[in-house]
């Protein structure tokens, strides 16, 4: 059997009228930029995380940024983040011109150790940009207690984490915004780069609105520097079908995840773990094995595709060479980018795939 790690085409081909429909209703409407389809998203996909706006951006990293711009964040400032994360996280802060201070992960949930942020904070910190890493929330209300306490803004970065719940709460509605992504590969994802922002906050709604399209609402009156970074209304009309399906497409990844999880019982392999009142998106499916190259390249032969999310931490990255980080300077977010590693996993797999890929891993787990 041959199982992908991911696989996009399919889900075009399973709902290709509709998005066939979406592509000429748009081109036949003469308009692309911030139409009706990116308001219509915005809508409806703010009504899904339970905020009052939402607000189409070019993309993920430019969702982030653009927060942090609209909070006059910048150089002399400080930005909690996690160390365990997918490196734009930190993009968003120094394109800024602030400092990322990172902090190492919770061993068990791979998330952003709540613990270990108040010893971070000092009179520059301005605000904490808590991850949903593969797609389960961080630990809100530890985090929320901390940015109360010291006046600090959240910002969730919930590109992993569309439909995740935190108790009875939606990711995107844990703080004072919060930045998605729609790349290709997310659980809501585009065809093409898109984003967006969503907040009940009604001025930061408003700022935002101007900054992503030059600092401007009304055309050629420009209040602020701001810049063009916009949903547009092609990939809008194609999210608006696919956030139809993604509350199924995410029961099935639940499935799915049970079924590892189950399998993954008495073995060498750690799985993930949930804490109670959390439900993930199951973005990624990760375990953390000592043997991570042998089983990736054993499950490989055995025709399954895994990947590593992610290989080299942000502070060990050559882009942030500048900040003088040794090897060893933060051990848990180390050894997961050596020992961890992400499973198939995405509505594209039938039950026969996730049985094979649940028996190679039991077989490989005889020989480590
Ligand atoms: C994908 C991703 C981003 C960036 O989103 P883009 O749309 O690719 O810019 C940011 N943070 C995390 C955690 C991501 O997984």
């Amino acid at each position: 059997m041959n199982i992908q790690f991911l696989d996009l085409k399919t889900t075009y081909l399973e709902y290709k009228e509709e998005f066939d429909s979406a592509y000429q209703r748009v081109m036949n409407s003469g308009w692309y930029i911030l139409g009706e389809e990116v308001e219509r998203f915005e809508e409806e996909f703010a009504r899904y995380c339970g905020t009052k706006y939402c607000i189409g951006i070019g993309n993920g990293l430019e969702a982030l940024y653009l927060v942090l711009k609209a909070w006059d964040i910048g150089e002399n400032d400080e930005v909690i983040v996690p160390a365990n994360t997918f490196i734009a996280t930190w993009l968003a802060v120094t394109a800024t011109g602030a400092k990322p201070i990172p902090i190492e992960p919770n061993k068990q949930t791979f998330n952003i150790d709540p613990e270990k942020i108040e010893e971070k904070i000092t009179p520059k910190t301005k605000a904490i940009i808590p991850v949903h890493l593969y797609g389960q929330t961080a630990d809100m209300s530890k985090i929320t207690d901390i940015a109360n306490k010291y006046n600090l803004y959240i910002l969730e970065d919930a590109a992993q984490a569309q439909g995740a719940y935190y108790y009875e709460k939606k990711a995107g509605n844990l703080g004072d915004a919060a930045a998605f992504s729609f790349y290709p590969g997310k659980n809501l994802g585009a065809f093409g780069d898109a984003g967006a922002v969503t907040t009940n906050d009604f001025e930061l709604m408003e700022k935002l609105r101007k900054l992503r399209s030059y600092g401007s609402q009304i055309k050629y009156i420009h209040e602020f520097k701001g810049t063009n970074s916009r949903l547009d209304e092609l990939q809008a009309a194609f999210l608006r079908v696919k956030l139809s399906k993604l509350d199924s497409w995410n029961k099935r990844r639940q499935e799915i995840a049970e079924k590892y999880i189950h399998a993954l019982k008495d073995t060498k392999y750690m799985g993930p773990i949930i804490p109670e009142n959390f439900i993930p998106s199951w973005h990624l499916f990760v375990i953390k094995t000592k043997n991570r190259e042998y089983v990736q390249k054993k499950l490989q032969e055995f025709g399954v595709s895994t990947l590593v999310h992610y290989p080299v931490p942000p502070h060990l990255a050559q882009a942030y060479e500048d900040l003088n980080y040794d090897s060893g300077a933060y051990p848990i977010t180390e050894e997961l980018s050596r020992e961890i590693l992400s499973l198939p996993m995405g509505p594209h797999l039938t039950e026969e795939m996730v049985d094979y890929v649940c028996e190679i891993l039991l077989r490989i787990n005889q020989e480590i």
